[in-house]
């Protein structure tokens, strides 16, 4: 079922250059087996024929010299051999380019299929999906489909090998053909047990990969945590269990491939010695045609082989195809709905927004809800910070207003406008974010800048630079900035990912934690910066280190899902309530470092 789903989707993606590779996979059949039937009049001149069984054959070369004017002797047969040899080979290479073509291509269209599924999809798909199942999809399920389609490839060739050379030999010698050919299909079904197994390990090889990736990954993002701690033997441990488990997995399914190959090898070759012996007792006393037959089979086997190792090959990559599948569809599903009206078109651009919440409420699927009676007014240039306990629904809550996910009630105003699900896109197109993490990505840092609004120019990337007060960086747009912002300290990639941000006139800049992961000096920068661009963006901020939001036009204290307290950092300083008892703390934990600092 699988595998015809398979063939099915390889036949969509690759259209009509999929019948051609059909096409010519029969000619080099065809040629092939032609090659060796045309060994017979050859023998029937060496005096190896008796004329009689081989005769069809013997007859249309004979015609085919004929009509090209040549005689029917050893030297023009062998000229028509020569020249059926150098058309197979001619075939062979062009059907063999355009299937590694094909399987390339097939390859690179899941991949950029998975891609443009996942980049598209909702926030709240993407949120719960491990990030193994999405880097192997992308760099193991789709390249083991291109082997797939290999595999797929190499059995069609087979089969058609199979057929055209079976019907040349039944021609030649039918009964020795048959009785060849009945020995061949039982051992063809008795290895089929064989193939079930081969998916189980399939499927087990994919789940492999899949937490293989992920646990290789946690590790490159950790790898600084492992050397300080020394702790490289429990990395190195976690990555081997999961290299022992691909292994396993591996080497039962590869195993499997030998078995079924072994059944045919050596079975076939019993085949034909039984034929060599015993086919005087069936009637062959010409030596011609059973030398055929055999050449025949002797080739044919290899291909049932083939066949058999190929199908069964199949079945331990399908799972790829399914594992691809699945996560290509769920998140295509998930995948967000756009409307024709963007209500913020480039007139827009550099307009701070003015944003709203009513009575909004985030639930997940499962009835849990995460945020609830949430309305809010956010004037447009204001700064309005979001502070309180971790787990209280902060990060819930401002993902809500940039339009990440959904409200499950209540709803969201932009500028006035309320928005539905088609509109959260073209609204985020105004927002610069910046996360925890500092991203920079390799290139330059022109292109870096010019990340999220590819159209600005140098004079705005200069300007974005110099509000985001990375001076430092500024001198040289064309400079590189190796993997991952290597080459460059936490504070300046930090205030690169803010000139990011700021690039191209923002209407929201959100800030999730973007300080807290800075130096004190550092974070002070982001600080003032953000001081110096109040009123020309609106700014929202959560973080976790009161005394950082000092400068918001408004605090919002959440808990439990719900807005608890909210005013000026002066006001709510003075009230009862967890942002005084939490300053308290924080001021006394700040106040004693000072101090032990100065001891
Ligand atoms: P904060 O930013 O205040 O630390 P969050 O908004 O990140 O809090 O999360 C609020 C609560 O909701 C947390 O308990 C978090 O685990 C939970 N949560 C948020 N999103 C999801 C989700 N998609 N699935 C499950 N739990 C979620």
């Amino acid at each position: 079922m699988e595998l015809k789903l398979f063939v099915i989707d390889i036949w969509r993606s690759l259209g009509w250059r999929a019948l051609v590779l059909i096409l010519l996979t029969l000619l080099v059949a065809i040629t092939e087996g032609l090659t060796i039937a045309a060994l017979l009049p050859l023998l029937a001149i060496l005096g190896l024929g008796d004329g009689t069984a081989d005769g069809i054959v013997v007859n249309l070369s004979s015609v085919a010299l004929g009509s090209l004017g040549l005689p029917f002797t050893v030297g023009s047969v062998g000229f028509l051999l020569g020249v059926l040899i150098a058309i197979s080979a001619l075939l062979f290479l062009a059907q063999a380019r355009l299937a590694t073509r094909l399987q390339a291509r097939y390859v690179a269209h899941w991949q950029s299929l998975l891609a443009k599924a996942l980049v598209g999809a909702r926030w709240s798909h993407l949120r719960g999906l491990p990030r193994g199942a999405f880097l192997s999809a992308i760099t193991v399920e789709a390249p083991r489909m291109g082997a797939a389609f290999d595999k797929v490839n190499l059995a069609a060739t087979s089969i058609m090998f199979i057929l055209t050379q079976s019907i040349i030999a039944l021609v030649v010698a039918p009964l020795g053909t048959i009785i060849l050919l009945l020995l061949a299909g039982t051992l063809f079904v008795s290895t089929r047990v064989l193939s079930s197994r081969a998916k189980e390990d399939g499927r087990a090889l994919a789940r492999t990969n899949a937490s293989l990736a992920g646990r290789i990954g946690e590790i490159a993002n950790a790898l600084k945590l492992v050397k300080a701690t020394a702790s490289e033997s429990g990395a190195l441990h976690r990555m081997q269990a999961g290299f022992a488990d691909i292994e396993r997995a591996s080497a039962r399914s590869s195993y499997d491939v030998q078995v079924a190959r072994a059944v045919f090898q050596y079975g076939g070759g019993g085949a034909i010695v039984l034929l060599l012996v015993f086919g005087p007792l069936l009637g062959y006393s010409d030596i011609g045609s059973t030398l055929i037959v055999v050449a025949l089979f002797v080739r044919l086997f290899p291909k049932i082989t083939g066949l058999r190792q190929s199908l069964q090959s199949i079945s331990v990559m399908l799972p790829s195809f399914e594992a691809c599948r699945s996560i290509e569809e769920s998140a295509r599903l998930a995948s967000e709905q756009t409307s024709q009206i963007n209500y913020w078109t480039a007139p827009q651009s550099g307009k701070a927004a003015a944003l709203a919440l009513r009575n909004a409420k985030v639930a997940l699927p499962n009835g849990t809800i995460l945020l609830e009676g949430i309305s809010l007014d956010i004037e447009p240039g204001s700064y309005v910070a979001f502070v309180g306990p971790s787990g209280a629904g902060k990060t819930t809550l401002i993902d809500l207003l940039m339009g990440l996910i959904e409200p499950s009630g209540g709803m969201l105003l932009v500028d006035g406008v309320p928005l539905d699900s088609t509109q959260l896109l073209a609204w985020r197109h105004r927002i610069g974010y910046l996360g925890q993490d500092p991203i920079a990505f390799t290139g330059t840092i022109s292109e870096n800048l010019s990340w999220v609004r590819h159209n600005i120019d140098r004079a705005q990337m200069r300007a974005a630079l110099s509000a985001a007060a990375a001076d430092d960086i500024r001198a040289d747009l064309d400079a590189s900035v190796g993997e991952g912002g290597s080459g460059l300290s936490g504070g300046e990639r930090q205030r690169l990912a803010l000139a990011r941000a700021l690039a191209g006139g923002p209407g929201l800049l959100v800030l999730d934690e973007a300080t807290s992961a800075l130096d004190a000096h550092a974070e002070r920068r982001v600080v003032e910066t953000l001081r110096a661009l109040k009123g020309t963006v609106t700014i929202l901020a959560v973080s976790h280190r009161l005394w950082s939001v000092k400068d918001a036009d408004r605090v919002i204290v959440v808990d439990g899902g719900r807005v608890i307290q909210e005013g000026s950092y002066k006001t709510l300083a003075a009230r009862p309530g967890w942002f005084r008892e939490t300053l308290v703390h924080q001021d006394h934990d700040a106040n004693r470092s000072v101090s032990e600092e100065q001891d």
